[in-house]
């Protein structure tokens, strides 16, 4: 059995080392902590790995965990959380993923998986219930992810899923990561290349047994209020139509994004994505449709999100080239935000010629950037010293190191910050708060824009007033913490920054622990902590208050914090790169003034004294460990 009926979980351990597996229970004072997930993941990594542990030497490990609530039918529950210490930034490599892997490994019996060791030879694991098995996979070595799916499932049944590492993971590509069923990448784990180093081609799941929560019938009630929440929510018509580009509304040039988008997608059938009921409404089953050569085979799901349309504009490509790059990167199992965008910077800088690169890159070239990632994922030329990550590959390029465009080491996901944040403190506190570095997705990612954009606003047929005072009202936060957010009255044009960050370190915190996806908090949350405690109090009998959850929220985000403290991290790790603040981007002084290093110092010291972090180490105090039990 396994969670949320049972009171202990079950971790399946398999020890590359000796090709056996073995299991142990997850106790209720750890999960009922930390939930599972990335609460649990971040707990074991702390247990598992020391600042000596070398990412990809055979002592690091991987923990791949479902949510607490995975594989219930609670709406946007199919998520898995995968864990190690990261070979990119030796801190916490942790990313979040969707499909049907998690519910997968859950209903053969585990609620974690801890992978240890290394093995002589390239295997792959196949899990059915109770049964492990450790399988040759000396003909698939070298096979990318997409091929590798359908030859496994070829072998083992369309009901087999399947996480597999392709090329870039092969070759330790230190931000390579592993993909789940072709189109699910937990792209910022950086796991690829552990599992590559531990020559673990791929790990088959199939299970049979039911996943059972303990009040079905308050359960079922719970699932209705969410219904009925989430199909009141205006912003899921957009979506539906177009995914999260649908909602980005009316581009600068006065170009509606739907226009855009249209025809080059098409809505595949139920659960194409993930077993979710949010599926249709979020636009997740959203197929990319070319039809013209060079990408007419293109295959990529999920095709509405707003991250192709970003990609598009960062390498001035077409829309379908940037789907093409999207699934090129999910075929060899590598982060799309490696150092790509730097190595263009570099080439506009004068810093990286030619000669050096191999070929002249020409913004806008879509051949040249196809090229520049088969020479990364492949390690071909210069592509072997870019597989290092910007930071490692910046020492071996004269004068490039201060313009590492990396926060704790991780590329950030924006290209031109100074630019793109301008005033957006949301965002850029989410960035430099998160502990394992470089985006703002354990924070405010999808609300940065809060209270709204006008142009969604006028979308939906309401002025930008109209919808930010709807979205304060419709926001499931304690009346006092909005008051402390908003003021009084409401003041929804100005809240405080911090405190919505911190808000939202939490609840993500949570989502990630529970196996809800962050699509069901983007833009605002549909879900928040009041349905959250009734889904896991319903789900494991143990009765927990919406106060109850933010804190568990808060304990895992505070565990993270202390985990990449242990590796290293300071306060002085909380900063963009110095450059950052002495000149402006490329796009000029206007566009992109440098960031104020006073102001954000200021930002960080009110955030520490906030968190109940010292402000000269950057750890949390010890009162905030004994008020939060993390020991
Ligand atoms: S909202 Fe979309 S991405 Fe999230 S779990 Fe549901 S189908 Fe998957």
């Amino acid at each position: 059995m396994t969670l949320p009926y049972d009171d202990e979980g079950t971790l399946l351990i398999i020890d590359l080392n000796e090709h056996k597996a073995r299991v142990e229970s997850i106790p209720k004072d750890i999960h009922g902590k930390y939930f599972i997930g990335l609460g649990y993941n971040t707990w074991l990594l702390n247990q598992k790995t020391n600042p000596e542990t070398d990412p990809l030497g055979k002592e690091n490990v991987v923990i791949v965990s479902p949510g607490l609530l995975t594989g219930t039918n609670a709406p946007a529950t199919p998520r898995v959380e995968v864990t190690t210490k990261s070979p990119l930034t030796g801190i916490l490599g942790t990313g979040n993923s969707g499909g049907y892997w998690g519910p997968n490994l859950k209903k053969a019996g585990y609620d974690s998986l801890l992978i240890t060791g290394a093995s002589e030879e390239p295997v792959y694991v196949l899990i059915e219930d109770q049964r492990v098995q450790f399988m040759d996979a000396e003909s698939y070595w070298g096979v990318d992810t997409y091929e590798i799916t359908d030859k496994l499932k070829e072998v083992h049944g369309s009901e087999a899923s399947i996480m597999a590492i392709g090329p870039a993971g092969e070759r330790l590509v230190r931000f390579a990561a592993p993909v789940f069923d072709k189109q699910h990448m937990p792209g910022r784990c950086h796991a690829g290349g552990v599992l590559g180093s531990k020559k673990l081609k791929a790990v088959v799941v199939k299970g049979t047994n039911e996943i059972k929560t303990r009040d079905p019938e308050t359960f079922n009630k719970v699932m209705k209020e969410a219904e009925t929440r989430i199909r009141s929510y205006p912003a899921w018509k957009a979506r539906s139509r177009a995914g999260s580009m649908g909602t980005i509304g009316v581009n600068e040039e006065g170009v509606d994004y739907d226009d855009i988008v249209g025809p080059y997608i098409v809505h595949g059938p139920k659960g194409v994505y993930c077993p979710c009921s949010l599926e249709p409404l979020y636009g997740c089953n959203i197929l990319a449709n070319i039809k013209d050569d060079p990408y007419s085979d293109t295959d990529v799901a999920c095709a509405g999100l707003t991250l192709y349309s970003g990609t598009a504009e960062r390498y001035g490509i077409s829309l379908p080239a940037a789907f093409y790059f999207n699934e090129l990167c999910q075929r060899v199992g590598m982060d799309m935000f490696g150092p790509f965008f730097f190595v263009y910077e570099l080439t506009q800088r004068g810093l990286l010629s030619e000669e050096q690169l191999g070929y002249r890159l020409e913004y806008g070239n879509e051949e040249h950037l196809i090229k520049l990632l088969n020479m990364v994922a492949y390690r071909e030329g210069f592509g072997d010293i870019l597989a290092e990550g910007s930071k490692r590959a910046a020492e071996k390029i004269k004068g490039a190191e201060k313009y590492v465009p990396a926060v704790k080491g991780l590329e950030v996901m924006r290209p031109d910050a100074r630019a793109s944040l301008k005033g957006n403190t949301f965002t850029a506190m989410s960035i430099l708060t998160n502990p394992r570095g470089g985006d703002d997705l354990k924070g405010t990612h999808g609300v940065s824009n809060y209270p709204g954009r006008a142009s969604w606003a006028k979308k939906l047929g309401i002025t930008e007033e109209e919808h930010a005072e709807w979205l304060v009202d419709w926001l499931d936060m304690p009346r006092d913490y909005k008051q402390k957010v908003f003021g009084e009255p409401y003041d929804v044009a100005h809240p405080d920054e911090l405190l919505m960050t911190i808000w939202y370190n939490h609840l993500t915190s949570v989502y990630n622990s529970l196996g809800f996806c962050m699509f069901a908090s983007s833009v605002a949350e549909v879900l928040g902590p009041t349905l959250l405690a009734k889904f896991y109090s319903a789900a494991t009998g143990n009765m927990v208050s919406s106060e109850e959850i933010m804190i568990a929220g808060e304990r895992v985000f505070n565990l993270m914090r202390v985990y990449v403290n242990r590796m290293g991290v300071t306060a002085a790790d909380d900063h963009w790169p110095e450059t950052y603040y002495e000149e402006p981007g490329l796009s000029g002084e206007e566009d992109s003034p440098p960031f104020s290093k006073n102001d954000t110092q200021s930002l960080l010291d009110r955030y520490y004294r906030m968190r109940g972090w010292n402000p000269k180490t950057g750890k949390p105090l010890p009162e905030t460990l004994k008020r939060l039990e993390i020991d």
